[in-house]
């Protein structure tokens, strides 16, 4: 058993990026991932299998080792906070940014401000770092409706072409991060499973070279 390894995916946006990534490192899923409810898949390696899962739990499951490796957001992983996992290879993909936003054409008022992220964790640093003063509100999504409705002067979110937030009244402020999805590693599994587990750490960096 040590030389089967379990990896744990994000769902959602990231999956899509990522099968391709692993098929290049020789990895394919045996089932239609559309077409099942299942959430562990065998793959074509028969000593491989993979974990579809929320991007937040990804860092957990791998963390705990539930999963030998794991491919989640940067964003998820500064949340989750860095502890216990190698993070050995940026993949390149699912690009975004962390940025502070408020409504169009106003500033940070002075002063205390109150902040409406999911990423409390995230946010309380920053103000920190920036000596700021801040209130964070945790909230599961929706952000942008928060300067709106007068629930918080700021947002910490996720922006991509930034539609979402100009749809909403609201313009990026300041960047916290760049944003991309990164291979984590359990800590036991790279000493124990050394020799599996790099050699998909090696597929898969050849396979984001390909790319550049
Ligand atoms: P849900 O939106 O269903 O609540 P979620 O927010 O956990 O779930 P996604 O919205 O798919 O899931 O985001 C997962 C990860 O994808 C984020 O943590 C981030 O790393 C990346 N991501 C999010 N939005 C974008 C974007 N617009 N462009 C590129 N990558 C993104
Ligand atoms: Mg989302």
């Amino acid at each position: 058993m040590t030389d089967s390894i379990t990896i744990a995916l994000s769902k959602g946006r990231i999956l899509e990026e990522t099968l391709p990534l692993l098929a290049d490192a020789g990895i394919e899923l045996v089932d239609d991932i559309k077409k099942t409810r299942k959430l562990v898949f065998p793959t074509t390696d028969p000593n491989v299998r993979v974990l579809i899962i929320r991007a937040t739990d990804v860092p957990t499951y791998v963390e705990y080792g539930g999963a030998d490796l794991g491919v989640t957001g940067k964003d998820v992983l500064m949340e989750h906070g860095g502890g216990g996992l190698y993070e050995p290879l940026d993949l390149n993909i699912s690009r975004c940014r962390l940025m502070t936003a408020g409504p169009q054409g106003e500033t940070t008022p002075p002063g205390r401000i109150r902040v409406a992220t999911k990423f409390v964790d995230i946010a309380r640093r920053y103000y920190a770092a920036q000596g700021r003063q801040a209130d964070i509100i945790k909230l599961y999504g929706a952000m942008e409706l928060a300067p709106i409705l007068g629930l918080a002067d700021e947002i910490v979110d996720i922006v991509d072409t930034g539609n979402t937030m100009r749809a909403n009244g609201l313009e990026e402020r300041e960047l916290i991060e760049n944003i991309s999805s990164r291979l984590v590693v359990n800590r036991a599994s790279m000493k124990m499973k050394h020799k599996p587990v790099n050699a998909i750490i090696e597929q898969l960096a050849a396979a984001v070279d390909k790319r550049r």
